[in-house]
């Protein structure tokens, strides 16, 4: 029984190892992507740990071996049965089923998707993954992260940002054996191709396979609603100093509505969000460009914890001043979000300026090349 324990230990460790090391990086980049076992295919784990839930589609079944089991035509629940997984009336003797569809894609709950989507069992529980082609993936998330009445540079500038994110994730930083990906504000909120448009179909397919790159490797990138005029350094925020993220003066983003922002907020309200019985005095210590904790009656709390505690969409960045107007405190602040890396409404106004989108991405990150991976 050891024995297997360790030989499924060195198999899942060499599974880990195998993908990273089973293509030439430095091939993958220029443009051998499709061609030396670097797949264009993302797994994102769009349900963990659920007991049932309803596939609808015109789909084949197969098994891990993909062998064809069975079939569905319109909608049936797969579920967690003891010897196996129960789709319908059927119980597949499996740890592993995946439905393909070659004509329209499937219905997962009440959401549609691109790709496959695999079961698998594990510990009486549902795991399931939708396997699709990175492009596929890209066209469902960049109207999530960015507004979609956005001109089509700036959309093509966020297809490249979430095209890098997810080879990033894939490449460095899987969730699980299972799935790269998860669909929320972990990594990138997906849910599939219901947000999809003209724009950004197009966006996907004018930056096909581009990817931006910091010496031989992806890019690990970040980006933030609104700078507020100033984006700041990974050194500065995260005590991490990365050379594409550095500080720099953006003029861009003024027509973001959190460009300016003052929030009136009780002190007895703040006082609860803290879990104190009340606050007298809140100040800010400050960093080189934002803030870095905040004091409130002598106790001082990170600025990250503290927007955490008011609300993330109620102290909207880390840039703010405080001040006290009878039992009020008054928050003014600049921007949206940690200030790091990309400004997307900085990149909106880039695009409605004239700029192409390789030049709105070497403008925010310093360094970085755009290459194509096929
Ligand atoms: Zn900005």
């Amino acid at each position: 029984m050891i024995f297997f324990k360790q030989l499924s230990f060195l198999l899942l460790f060499f599974t880990f190892l195998f993908p990273l090391r089973a293509f030439d990086i430095e091939e993958m980049l220029d443009g051998g992507g499709l061609s030396n076992g670097f797949t264009h295919f993302l797994r994102i784990g769009i349900k963990t740990g659920t007991v049932s839930f309803l596939v609808e589609g015109d789909a084949r079944i197969s098994d891990k071996k993909e062998r064809t089991v069975g079939k569905i035509q319109g909608s049936a629940t797969v579920s967690a049965a003891q010897e196996g997984i129960r789709v319908g009336g059927r119980i597949f003797k499996e740890d592993m089923i995946k439905f393909t569809s070659e004509l329209i894609p499937i219905k997962v709950g009440d959401r549609m998707f691109r790709g496959e989507i695999e079961v698998y069992l594990k510990n009486a529980k549902l795991i399931v993954v939708n396997k699709l082609d990175i492009e596929d993936y890209v066209k469902g998330v960049i109207n999530k992260e960015a507004i979609p009445s956005w001109p089509i540079e700036a959309k093509k500038t966020q297809a490249v940002l979430a095209r890098t994110f997810a080879v990033y994730q894939k490449m460095f930083n899987p969730r699980s054996e299972l799935f790269d990906l998860a669909p929320t504000v972990l990594d990138q909120v997906y849910d599939g191709l219901g947000k999809e448009d003209v724009s950004s179909v197009e966006a996907v397919n004018a930056t096909k396979g581009e990817i931006i790159t910091l010496g031989n490797n992806p890019a690990k990138i970040y980006f933030h609603s609104t700078c507020g005029g100033t984006v700041s350094s990974s050194a500065e925020i995260w005590k991490k100093d990365e050379p594409h993220l550095q500080e720099l003066h953006c003029p861009y983003c003024t027509k973001s509505s959190l460009y300016r922002w003052k929030r009136n907020i009780k002190a007895a309200d703040i006082a609860k969000k803290l879990g104190v019985k009340s606050v007298k005095s809140i100040k800010t210590v400050r960093g080189k460009t934002r803030v870095d904790s905040v004091v409130a009656d002598g106790k001082r709390i990170p600025v990250n914890k503290f927007r955490e505690l008011v609300g993330f969409s109620v102290i909207w960045s880390n840039d703010f001043t405080v001040s006290k107007n009878g039992s009020d405190f008054v928050f003014s602040g600049k921007g949206a979000g940690h200030g790091v890396g990309v400004c997307q409404w900085g990149m909106a106004g880039m695009a409605n300026a004239g700029k192409k989108h390789y030049e709105i991405l070497k403008f925010y990150l310093k360094g970085i090349e755009i290459r194509k991976m096929y």
